[in-house]
């Protein structure tokens, strides 16, 4: 089987997602890109995750044909294919509908710096304009909000995208930013959050750059750098050319 560990990678994921709360069923989406290439693997649609096997992982070019795999894929790759295009240094995409995420995504408000560990995304997490999910108006919008500044975005009215250099960065960066979500509702709810500053949120980042520096591996992930870990870090050597 073709790309085996990046098939396997998705279904393991995809399951942490579940165990993690970050989704409710067989909600949310994971794909992993083929390094060096347009083409990545997709979750597949109509299948649960638990009955789900690596071989029902689809892989897709970057028109967003299949290349390998008899499953069709989950109706909202064309977001993954948009961010794969716009971003070189994304290696793998987590998107969740993990509800405190979806709470704002809901309100049609960002998350701001309520937590340093926002870092994880960026200064703030934005929300993409509303669009249909599965549509290509989606897909357009929530890369352009991601933007390059970014790791994460809610879509508004529907849930949570994020990226990393690879499939454990996206999952920590979808993990963090569900925290941060939750923090942001219950100071919120109780209180009025203090804000971090835009000075200090700067140097939180300086200091994410530079844990990044040296890519850690998945147990050793704690605050990470959330764009110059994954600027550069396209891994030479398991490339396998489709077709
Ligand atoms: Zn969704």
């Amino acid at each position: 089987m073709k790309h085996e560990n990046e098939r396997n990678e998705v279904v393991d994921y995809l399951r942490r997602m579940l165990v993690a709360r970050l989704t409710t069923g067989s909600g949310g989406n994971i794909s992993i890109r083929i390094s060096g290439t347009d083409h990545f693997c997709m979750s597949p649609t109509g299948i649960g995750y638990d009955a789900m096997r690596p071989k029902d992982v689809v892989v897709m070019d970057g028109e967003g044909r299949v290349v390998a795999g008899k499953r069709a894929p989950s109706s909202e790759w064309r977001m993954h294919a948009a961010v794969y295009a716009a971003r070189s240094d994304v290696g793998a995409i987590v998107h969740t509908h993990s509800a405190f995420a979806a709470t704002f995504a809901c309100l049609r408000e960002e998350i701001p710096p309520v937590h340093y560990l926002i870092g994880f995304a960026g200064r703030n997490v934005p929300v993409a304009p509303y669009a249909t999910y599965g549509s290509e108006e989606l897909a357009l919008a929530a890369a352009e909000t991601l933007g390059r500044d970014h790791n994460a975005v809610l879509l508004a009215t529907h849930g949570l995208l994020a990226v990393g250099h690879d499939v454990g960065m996206a999952f920590t960066v979808a993990e963090e930013i569900e925290f941060v979500a939750q923090i942001y509702w219950q100071t919120r709810a109780i209180g009025t959050p203090v804000l971090l500053s835009d000075e200090e949120m700067q140097r939180i980042i300086e200091k994410f750059r530079t844990y990044g520096q040296q890519i850690p591996t998945r147990e050793e992930i704690s605050p990470a750098a959330p764009t110059s870990m994954i600027a550069g870090s396209d891994s030479p050597g398991d490339e396998e050319s489709e077709r």
